[in-house]
């Protein structure tokens, strides 16, 4: 088979929306993925559902696959037609091998691109406010590898040398040779007032950092336990590094925040805290499936002319009826001249995307508020009503309806079940290290974080997380749980969650 291809793509300083248009849509497309330590979790969520995805980078307590097995790997899959992404931290071609992988590549007829990254020295120099070049303090900037065994008898990096241009230095894998470094550059010359910034995972939430002098850097990172990954800039530039702080300065910055929705619903939470500057743990508590009764279906959907209101009482639930309507009907005027009424305003977005006006959502988001403002609204006896549910909650809206004597017909689109997360990284980080606040935004997120307890159980050390609650329903079943919970937004929102993440935890 032929037309395989590898593509050296950099996967930028960390951040994930810090990788270039070119390398995310490669991720998304390729067959697979052959990636180091340094590429974020998220970027990995990028790749089609049957990518292969090899992990070949080095983090304590593995090995690191040798680097001719590594180019064989990609040689071998090139060979057999597939489309690979060699994905590193940063730039591929800035301290990443990549110019080794080329050779081999070259030499084994394999076709390939580059695709630059932002490499860890532009990342931090950006998340840091240090301008690696300045008009009046640096006019070069010199990329170093920190990595030589200073006691090797003949070192190849002349730090004498590099002590004299008046550059900026930045010095890649040198954390754990700093004091070596510092002394080096001292004895040839460079000033112990020399402004150094030393900056751990830069651009991610959990970036830490510490600036100072050539004479103090040491025992400042030994003081806030600053460990590899690092990047060390040290130049006049960095004088101003404080001043220019901005990323440091977010809101949320240094607080680690706990999300327990599912995959698929995650990701706008999880963006806007991470442009808040939080670091989130995903803890996928539920998933959620698209399950409807083909008999139920036919029934409905045989009867759609003859209801007044269809009720929508999720997102969920409005994605599942109308690919289901879909499926079923090519005109969305098979809908009839129903009234749509839905429980909030992400309910609403959802229907709003098919061109359907919403003409009842209550102020406060619940089912049974739904029920209230659909029976001020005017007379529901004997009217016809399709409510679209999952398989959970439903009867605080139906029953208030039934009450008052409407026509309620229910069709189930979606089951909503609890998840394992034994084997789920977040899970382990959260039990590891614990964090600042977890959120949760439905009943069946709290009972099955209840029902995972032991999972879950944080060890000795970790943080104890400040419950955050969605609305109402939520806080009810964490009260009937006896989940200590500490503030409950004041819309049922994501707007009006991170409202109350927000008033609760930035300084
Ligand atoms: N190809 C990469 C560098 C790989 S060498 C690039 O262009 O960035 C690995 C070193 O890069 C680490 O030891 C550390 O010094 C630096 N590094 C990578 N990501 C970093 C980050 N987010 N923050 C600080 N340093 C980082």
């Amino acid at each position: 088979m032929s037309g395989g291809m590898v593509y050296l793509v950099g996967a930028g300083p960390g951040a994930s929306d810090l990788v270039t248009v070119r390398g995310k849509e490669l991720i998304e497309s390729c067959d697979v993925l052959v990636y180091d330590y340094l590429v974020y979790d998220e970027l990995l969520y990028w790749t089609k559902l049957d990518c292969v995805k090899t992990y070949v980078g080095k983090r304590s307590g593995y090995h690191t696959k040798p680097q001719e097995d590594i180019e064989k790997l990609l040689i071998n899959y090139a060979r057999e037609g597939k489309t690979v992404v060699r994905l590193k931290g940063g730039d591929p071609f800035v301290f990443g091998r990549g110019g080794e992988e080329a050779d081999a590549l070259l030499a084994s007829g394999i076709p390939f691109e580059v695709v630059p990254g932002v490499s860890a020295s532009m990342g931090t120099a950006a998340s840091m406010g240090i301008p690696l070049t300045h008009r009046k303090d640096s006019s070069a900037v010199v990329l170093i590898t920190g990595h030589e065994d200073p006691k090797k008898p003949e070192t190849v990096i002349q730090w004498n040398e590099y002590a004299k241009l008046n550059a900026t230095l930045c010095i890649y894998m040198g954390l754990t040779n700093l004091a070596h470094i510092v002394e080096q550059l001292t004895e040839a010359g460079l000033s112990l007032d020399t402004p150094v910034a030393v900056v751990r995972w830069a651009t991610l939430p959990s970036q830490q950092s510490c600036t100072g002098r050539l004479g103090t850097i040491v025992s400042m990172v030994n003081n806030a336990s600053i460990k590899p990954p690092a990047m060390i800039i040290i130049g006049e530039v960095v004088k101003d590094a404080p001043k220019f702080s901005w990323f440091e300065q977010k809101p949320l910055f240094g607080k680690r925040i706990a999300i327990t929705r599912t995959q698929q619903q995650a990701s706008e939470l999880m963006h806007r805290l991470h442009q808040l500057g939080a670091d989130v743990i995903e803890l996928p508590l539920i998933q959620v499936s698209r399950a409807e009764s083909g008999e139920v279906k036919k029934e409905v959907f045989a009867e759609l002319g003859s209801y007044e209101w269809i009720l929508f009482s999720s997102p969920n639930g409005v994605r599942f009826f109308f690919e289901i309507f879909f499926e079923e009907f090519q005109d969305v005027r098979s809908l009839g001249f129903m009234r749509i009424g839905a429980v909030g305003p992400a309910t609403a977005k959802e229907i709003e995307k098919h061109h359907l006006q919403v003409e009842v959502m209550p102020d406060k988001h619940t089912g049974s508020e739904l029920a209230k403002a659909l029976i001020e609204s005017g007379n529901i006896e004997s009217a016809k009503i399709l409510v679209i549910r999952g398989n959970l909650g439903g009867d605080d809206l139906i029953n208030p309806l039934e009450e008052n004597w409407a026509i309620v017909d229910q069709f189930e689109v979606y089951k909503t079940e609890p998840t394992d997360l034994s084997q789920h990284p977040g899970a382990e980080k959260f039990k590891e290290i614990g964090a600042d606040a977890i959120t949760f935004t439905s009943g069946s997120t709290v009972r099955s974080f209840v029902k995972q307890a032991k999972t879950l159980q944080l060890k000795d050390g970790a943080q104890s997380p400040k419950a955050f609650s969605i609305g109402p329903v939520t806080s009810k079943v964490m009260n009937e749980m006896k989940i200590p919970f500490g503030r409950e937004a004041k819309e049922s929102t994501l707007d009006g969650l991170i409202e109350v993440l927000l008033a609760e935890l930035a300084e």
